[in-house]
This record gives C-alpha cells, sequence and structure tokens, in this order.
C-alpha cells in the first residue's frame, strides 16, 4: 500500500499526559512538529534513530507556525507544553529563530512551563535569552543517551561528546533554564548487564546536572541499524526487568527526578518482558516516574524473573550481545 503523502500544515502528533509541575502531578500537552529534520541525521545518524522518516524537506515556516496552531486547538488548559520536532528545535537550520519565537510567544501565553528539545551545541546564552522572554519557565531536553564518550560514539553514533553536553547544561543553569536528560538504556552491541550499569554511571554523572532524567529503553524502529540487527537477532531490547532494575537502584544516585515512559514497551520491538507480567511492571514504572517511591518495585514478581537473571549470567559466557532466547530458539 503506498505511503500517504504527509501533510505539510499538519502537526505529526498532539497528546495530553501527565508529568510534574512544581511538585505536583498535572497535565502536559505534547505536540510534535514535522519540520525539515534532524541535521545530524542528514550527516550522519544515530544507529537508533527512525525520525527522519517522519520528517518533510519541503516544511516552510509558515507550516510550521500554521502546524503548531491546529495543535494548539486542542490545548484544553494545560499548564505545561512541551514542543518536539524529531530533531533540535534550537537549530536555527531546522526551525528558524523568528519561527521559534512565533511558536513561543503562544506557547508562553498559555503555559506557565514550556519544554523543548535540542542537540547540545545549539544551546547558547542569546537564544536561550529569546526564548525566556517569551515563556516564564523553560525546560531544554538533551538525548545524552550516555554519560560514556566511548559508548556514545559506537553503539550510538550520537556525533557530541560529554563536554559538549556539560557546556550545555551550565549555559541553561546561568540563563535560569532547567535540563531534562534522556538517556538511552541498552544501545546496540552492549550485553544486559552492560546496558544496566551503564545507564546507572550515567544517571550518576547526568543527574549532577540535570532537574529530571528520563530513562528511555530500546524501542526498534524501521530503517535503522540496530533494526537490521534486531532481525538477525543480533538485538534483544531491554528487559522490563532491567528498566525497573535501573530506577530503582537509579533512584538512589542522584538528586534529580527519575522517570520513564516506555514508547513500544510490552511489544516485541520494545522494552518487554514474558508478557504476562509486562502490563504491571509498566505500570509500576508510570507510578514511580510521577511519585518517585521506588518502593513499588519491591512488590513486582513472576516467573520470567528467573529467566532474566539467567540471562543476565549467561551473556558473558556466550561471548555475545544478541538475543540469547531467539539465537538458541530452534530453527
Ligand atoms: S536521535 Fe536525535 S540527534 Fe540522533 S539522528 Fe535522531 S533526531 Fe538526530
Ligand atoms: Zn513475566
Amino acid at each position: 500500500m503506498a505511503r500517504r503523502r504527509p501533510d505539510a500544515g499538519e502537526p505529526l502528533s498532539v497528546w495530553s499526559e501527565k508529568d510534574m509541575l512544581g511538585g505536583k502531578a498535572v497535565d502536559a500537552l505534547v505536540i510534535i512538529l514535522r519540520s525539515r529534520g534532524c541535521c545530524w541525521s542528514r550527516k550522519s545518524g544515530c544507529l537508533m534513530c527512525g525520525y527522519n522518516r517522519d520528517s518533510l524537506g519541503s516544511v516552510t515556516p509558515n507550516d510550521l507556525v500554521a502546524q503548531f496552531e491546529k495543535a494548539m486547538a486542542k490545548h484544553a488548559g494545560q499548564p505545561y507544553i512541551k514542543i518536539y520536532t524529531s530533531g533540535s528545535f534550537l537549530d536555527p537550520g531546522e526551525i528558524e529563530p523568528e519561527t521559534r519565537a512565533a511558536i513561543l510567544k503562544i506557547a508562553g501565553e498559555k503555559a506557565g512551563k514550556v519544554l523543548v528539545e535540542s542537540r547540545p551545541e545549539f544551546v547558547s546564552r542569546p537564544v536561550l535569552e529569546d526564548m525566556l522572554g517569551a515563556v516564564n519557565e523553560l525546560e531544554v531536553a538533551v538525548g545524552l543517551e550516555t554519560a560514556d564518550d566511548g559508548i556514545r560514539a559506537r553503539s550510538i553514533n550520537k556525533g557530541f561528546l560529554f563536554s559538549n553536553y556539560e557546556r550545555a547544561c551550565s549555559t541553561a543553569a546561568d540563563m535560569g533554564a532547567s535540563i531534562r536528560t534522556y538517556l538511552l538504556l541498552k544501545p546496540p552491541y552492549l550485553t544486559e548487564r552492560g546496558s544496566i550499569d551503564d545507564a546507572l554511571v550515567s544517571i550518576e554523572r547526568a543527574g549532577k546536572m540535570s532537574q529530571s532524567i528520563s530513562v528511555n529503553p530500546m524501542n526498534v524502529q524501521r530503517g535503522t541499524v540496530v533494526e537490521g540487527l534486531w532481525k538477525r537477532n543480533l538485538y534483544r531490547p531491554p528487559w522490563l526487568w532491567s528498566l525497573a532494575e535501573v530506577l530503582e537502584r537509579g533512584s538512589g544516585l542522584t538528586n534529580a527526578r527519575l522517570m520513564s515512559a516506555p514508547s513500544g514497551g510490552g511489544s516485541k520491538r520494545g522494552t518487554h518482558n514474558c508478557g504476562k507480567c509486562d502490563d504491571a511492571i509498566l505500570k509500576a514504572i508510570e507510578a514511580f516516574s510521577l511519585e518517585g517511591d521506588s518502593a513499588i518495585f519491591k512488590g513486582l514478581g513472576c516467573g520470567c524473573r528467573d529467566r532474566w537473571l539467567d540471562y543476565l549470567d549467561a551473556e558473558p559466557f556466550m561471548g555475545s550481545a544478541g538475543d540469547l532466547g531467539r539465537l538458541a530458539a530452534p530453527k
């Protein structure tokens, strides 16, 4: 079936979800704009990212404002608005400064807090100064993925260093904007145990510079290097047990708010367990993300927990970061 031509005047997606504001759970409006796409994706691209499929080269500044106005028709008083572009809202090559200002003016008039996402190289004093003139409270989300420069280069191909992220965080702190850091649980070529350890170290290091940290377990996206590995059984998205362990142990390592909203959770392409316990664990993760109480993970159990523990033990002997369950299955 032919893919429908995307409409340059329509936002990619708009929905409402819970988030925290001033220590209270509130409704947040999430808006994903269809932009010209991520500059890094055009140059090289991250191994797990399929967002370039959502971008459209012909999108104009007027289209972007029209998309945002359409999305805002769904605004029902939410005090928090999150704006994503499948790239960097702060990249002037993706969103012109005048367009950015027009969008933020509308958002700032309707909500007390606005979140936008950007690669760290676009976070600068003049840009933040402009933005803070339009909105009351500003949060900049940065996809650090891991605090380890080697893993970020080899397993993600992210194209920036921890020092670039540190600079962006300190600029934001100086200007009075907060930072939300995204970490990726289980980049390719890491074992399950290795990915848990990497996420915990990353939480500790990034937590010193972030007000909130969102742990994103891998979701296998179409047309990516990770999908190629996954199709050949050389990659398994992280177990939900691994994500629960990272959140439980990670909450003791940072004062930043720790959370996770797994996309594709419970599916084959997303973080999953045996299928029977997935919903209960996803619910616990959702509650933890709002309330911050890691005791919620204590009561969880399922027969597959032992299989997960065996999996962690078996990986070093197998000498593989592949999907041991599928590699060992009879053909
Ligand atoms: S993950 Fe972010 S930085 Fe990497 S290619 Fe995708 S949109 Fe660009
Ligand atoms: Zn289970």
